[in-house]
């Protein structure tokens, strides 16, 4: 560990290269599908291959994500584009060149707005998104002798999401993946599940001391796929070249890989340039157009962002910042809220219930909520019954919810019936029945009219088990004030 006077002195500056995967149903530049932990070597056409004589086409869908995500982000569009080769060779890239996207990406420039776990505001420029396809994967845990290749993925569309060195450090770093996580599953342009490898990251670190003008040398760790990782590494990196320089040695630009298993980054290989990759403009393929109209449709698309919602659930709404969280994560989830939130008038009693009964429900029979049998409006049936006083909550939250979840096409009122569950709100009755209690505890009664006041919740409990859990907990203590106060036996 650092001294913190010494770790002080530096500046940690932070960019990351965030690689997304699209939701489209084929891949980028050929017409199959790939869906995650498939057979390996099962998904591969002859355009994958680059088999003589197979040409690309290119993905149309694939564009209007790129262009969604970059208008999202208040990126200009690059309404003239194409796309290069970027060449070189690996085992998992069958073609021998990448087809990406160097001199015109698709998005340039942009923002990020991100909010931090201790609750800072930061907007975090970026430089450009691209469009490229994915590599294969080498497998090397299948035997200790042999590696295998899947080229499943080999051909994926992605999006590459640069940003300007703009981050301060791994909290900054983590709570930009998260937002890019929550902006690409709004969007519909990915799943963003970073445990699949659909959505990682290379972050590039370097230092500075707190009074340089200029960066220090960066290393660049590869390979990012999970938030804890991507934290750690940060960590551990601002950690080494802090180090490095504090013992007289000097940061060298190069690529570094996350040792998991022992928790630090590790030389891969000396920086390559862009010139290294021999990019020239790919033959196959003719440059891409995209007009205004298309651009103006797209732009039609974009819901609100996820953290304009978690501000107004939070600040707007006064809800907890963790359940204002946990409500925006998923667009699905946010979206049900939304609507029961406007069906019910009442934010606070909505996120209750959403975080309550229905969370509840989904967890145990691992539901996702668009699974879920009730609509908002049906939903709001069974909230207005308790509104009115007509069930009490544990009835409606608890036998209510489960009967009407069971059966949703059925009148919630029939089931509150036919489950008696109704209210007994007849004054008569209930002051008969209170009549009854205090013949059978006339001790309690005058330790009560004596002063102990404390008794009134001796006496609602009896009255609640006479009704069965069916009072209206305010008419109950009522009448049982008044009974106490004016008995004269
Ligand atoms: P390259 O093309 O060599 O990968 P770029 O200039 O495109 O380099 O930068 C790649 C990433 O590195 C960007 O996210 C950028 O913000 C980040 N970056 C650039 N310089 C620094 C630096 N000195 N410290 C930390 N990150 C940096
Ligand atoms: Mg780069």
């Amino acid at each position: 560990m650092l001294e913190a006077a010494i770790r002080d002195k530096y500046q940690p500056v932070i960019g990351l290269e965030v690689h997304i995967q699209l939701a489209s149903d084929s891949k980028l530049f050929a017409i199959e599908d790939f869906a995650f932990g498939s057979e390996p070597n099962t998904h591969l056409s002859p355009i994958t291959f680059a088999h003589p004589g197979a040409l690309p086409s290119l993905n149309k869908r694939c564009i209007e994500f790129a262009v969604k995500l970059g208008l999202a982000v208040g990126s200009e569009i690059n309404t003239h584009t194409y796309f290069d080769r970027k060449n070189y060779f690996y085992p998992d890239l069958p073609k021998g060149y990448q087809m990406s996207q160097d001199r015109e990406p698709i998005c340039k420039g942009g923002s990020l707005r991100i909010r931090t776990a201790k609750g800072d505001y930061h907007t975090i420029k970026i430089h450009h998104l691209h469009l490229e396809e994915d590599a294969g994967k080498s497998v090397h845990d299948q035997s200790p002798k042999e590696s295998f290749i899947d080229l499943n993925r080999a051909g994926v569309g992605l999006i590459e999401l640069v940003t300007e060195p703009d981050l301060r450090s791994s909290e900054e770093a983590a709570a930009f993946m998260a937002e890019i996580r929550r902006l690409v599953r709004y969007l519909g342009v990915g799943d963003g599940d970073m445990e699949k490898g659909n959505l990682r990251c290379d972050a590039n670190v370097s230092v500075m001391l707190k009074e340089a003008t200029e960066y220090g040398t960066r290393a660049e760790i590869k390979n990012m796929n999970s938030m804890s990782f991507l934290e750690k590494a940060v960590v551990y990196e601002i950690e080494r070249q802090i180090k490095l320089i504090e013992s007289g040695g000097t940061v060298i630009q190069e690529t570094r890989t996350w040792d998991v298993e022992n928790e630090r980054s590790l030389s891969l290989r000396d920086k390559e340039s862009a010139d290294d990759y021999r990019y020239f403009p790919e033959p196959d393929l003719l440059p891409v157009q995209i007009s205004q109209e298309e651009i103006e449709a797209i732009s039609q698309e974009i819901p609100e962002l996820p953290l304009a919602r978690f501000d107004r659930y939070h600040k707007e709404y006064g809800i907890s910042e963790n359940e204002a969280w946990s409500l925006v994560e998923q667009r699905a989830d946010s979206d049900y809220f939304e609507a029961l939130h406007r069906a019910t008038t009442d934010p606070r009693l909505a996120a209750n219930w959403f975080m309550g009964p229905i969370r509840s429900y989904l967890n145990e029979h691992q539901l996702e909520i668009t699974d879920f049998p009730l609509r908002p409006a049906q939903l709001l049936d069974l909230i207005n019954l308790m509104q009115e006083g007509q069930v009490n909550r544990q009835a409606a939250t608890g036998p209510l919810f489960k009967a009407f979840v069971a059966d949703p096409e059925a009148n919630v009122l029939r089931i509150a019936e036919n489950l008696n569950l109704i209210i007994n709100n007849d004054s008569g009755e209930l002051e008969k029945y209170m009549e009854e209690i205090m013949t059978q505890h006339p001790k309690e009664v005058s330790l009560y009219r004596g002063g102990k006041k404390k008794l009134m919740g001796f006496f609602v409990g009896q009255m609640m088990r006479k009704l069965q859990g069916k009072g209206d907990p305010k008419v109950v203590n009522q009448i049982v004030r008044e009974k106490l106060d004016n008995w004269d036996n």
